[in-house]
């Protein structure tokens, strides 16, 4: 049996389906069951708007066609603005029920038109030229004369300061060729989208490493729910293929893959562990690792933020600024440990204000250890880029610095309750009663998003703000807790 209307393709849909038939058969026909965006997710689409809306400014005089939910009404005002010669702003328009609202079409001259794709990336990727190729055959089957595709992404060697200059800040490039390319298998692709649409069951699509690309999918829980809630294949590290080759032969469980089954010594290990319930300790390799540890000891953690559009002067796109540090120090073995924090007003850059308080705690002597200490030296060596002054004593500290991650991304430990993970968040629950469970901030990505919400925001209530600083603060100390935790842990594991 077929539906009686068949609906509209978009743009976003028709990515989509290029991605999975049975996400798209899903999002028409089993919406209620696709679980709600995540908060990282709808955070990224608010900063795609941002940067959406600054582009707009590259065109002055052109026309915003607000959003009419029927695609019919909005290609009704898109014809009439057509005919105006500005630059439009979300103009729709049909063809053979496949629906394309543009970023910005341009007026060239003589009814012929540029159309601009406004990505809040950093470089072109292939989805793009997909999605603008969609668009390009929509507008020339609606009767649009489409002349050049254009990409406009953000440049991420734009340094801020003072105003955003959009001028600066958004780069565009030509993809009419790639775009060009890709336009015959448009129409054939869209119609076996809307076929398998209008189909009552829904296409049999097995999981596999399409799920993550190009970006991951909403419907992985659900279609994932034939697998054990824990253990399960897809735990396995640097999994590639093998996971799903095995869930093809029925095997779910980690503790269920026979022999070695192919796999590398990590994966082995974690074979052994989901099968026996019990950690893998590599006493010796802990030991070396805890010897490299020198009192005090500085247990460092910052939270970042990250925007599209730098929130500071002499910053660039996406450059990682901390606003707030968790720092615990133990002086002498067996001491209680201080605790130091600092969160950013965010009214001005808060690097400084870091980098200041952190040359005043952190001495000359013992070790700073942070989890996946990369991320805290990269975020501290951007900042001195700018703040040179801190150079020299950034080197020091340097040299100083521990990744308290190695021992757990080399297997030196491995209990099978991280589920094939080493993020502190996977790795403190699994070793001591602390965890993140009852947090309302419990990761780095809800902080950031968080922060920026209350401080760029606008209209958020001082109760709130006050709410989640305070989460802020619970959650950025509970990291450098944990650390220290997880240290006692390995200690006595090799007492
Ligand atoms: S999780 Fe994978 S199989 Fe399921 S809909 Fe998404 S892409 Fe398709």
């Amino acid at each position: 049996m077929k539906m009686k209307n068949t609906p509209f393709l978009s743009k976003s849909k028709y990515v989509d389906g290029l991605k999975c038939l049975k996400l798209l058969w899903y999002e028409y026909n089993r919406r209620e069951e696709i679980p709600e965006t995540d908060d990282g997710t709808t955070a990224l689409f608010e900063q795609g708007k941002a940067v959406g809306k600054l582009a707009h400014k590259l065109f002055p005089g052109g026309i915003l066609l607000e959003r009419d939910a029927e695609p019919e009404k909005q290609a009704e005002k898109s014809l009439k603005a057509a005919s105006l010669g500005k630059p439009l702003f979300e103009a729709g328009f049909i063809f053979n029920r496949l629906y394309a609202l543009a970023d910005i079409l341009l007026p060239v001259s003589g009814g012929v038109w540029d159309l601009i794709e406004v990505k809040s990336a950093t470089s072109v990727k292939e989805v793009y030229c997909r999605d603008a190729a969609f668009q390009k055959h929509v507008y020339e089957g609606a009767g649009l004369r489409i002349r050049k595709c254009y990409i406009m992404y953000v440049n991420n060697q734009y340094v801020r300061q003072g105003d955003i200059d959009p001028e600066r800040l958004l780069t565009k490039e030509d993809i009419t060729r790639q775009v060009d390319a890709i336009i015959p298998s448009v129409e054939a692709n869209a119609q076996q989208m809307l076929q398998a649409i209008r189909e009552h069951t829904c296409p049999d699509i097995k999981i596999g490493q399409h799920c993550n690309s190009p970006y991951p999918c909403p419907l992985e829980s659900v279609c994932r729910d034939f697998l054990p809630r824990d253990g399960n294949v897809l735990c396995l590290v640097s999994p590639g293929k093998r996971p799903y080759e095995l869930i093809e032969k029925g095997i779910y469980s980690i503790s269920d893959i026979p022999g070695d089954g192919g796999l590398n010594e990590k994966q082995k290990i974690q074979v052994e562990c989901h099968k026996t319930g019990q950690p893998h300790i590599n006493k010796g390799g802990i030991k070396q690792f805890l010897n490299t540890l020198k009192y005090p000891l500085y247990f460092l953690d910052f939270e970042t933020i990250a925007p599209a559009i730098p929130a500071y002067d002499n910053s660039r796109p996406y450059e990682t600024i901390p606003f707030q540090y968790s720092l615990h120090i133990v002086r002498k073995e067996g001491m209680e440990p201080e605790h130091h924090s600092y969160l950013a007003p965010g009214n001005k850059d808060p690097r400084p204000e870091i980098l200041k308080r952190l040359k005043q705690l952190l001495g000359n002597s013992g070790s700073v250890i942070a989890y996946n200490a990369a991320f805290e030296k990269t975020a501290m060596r951007k900042a001195v880029e700018i703040y040179t002054e801190y150079r020299e004593w950034l080197k020091l500290i340097e040299e100083r610095v521990i990744d308290l991650l190695t021992p757990f991304r080399s297997f030196l430990y491995y209990h099978p309750c991280q589920e094939g993970s080493a993020s502190i968040k996977n790795v403190l629950p699994a070793m001591t009663n602390s965890g993140y469970s009852y947090m309302e901030i419990a990761e780095g990505g809800t902080a950031s998003i968080e922060y920026s919400r209350i401080t760029f925001g606008e209209d958020v209530p001082e109760e709130e703000r006050q709410r989640i600083l305070s989460a802020l603060e619970k959650y950025c100390a509970l990291d450098t807790k944990g650390m220290i935790e997880i240290v006692d842990e390995l200690r006595k594991l090799c007492r």
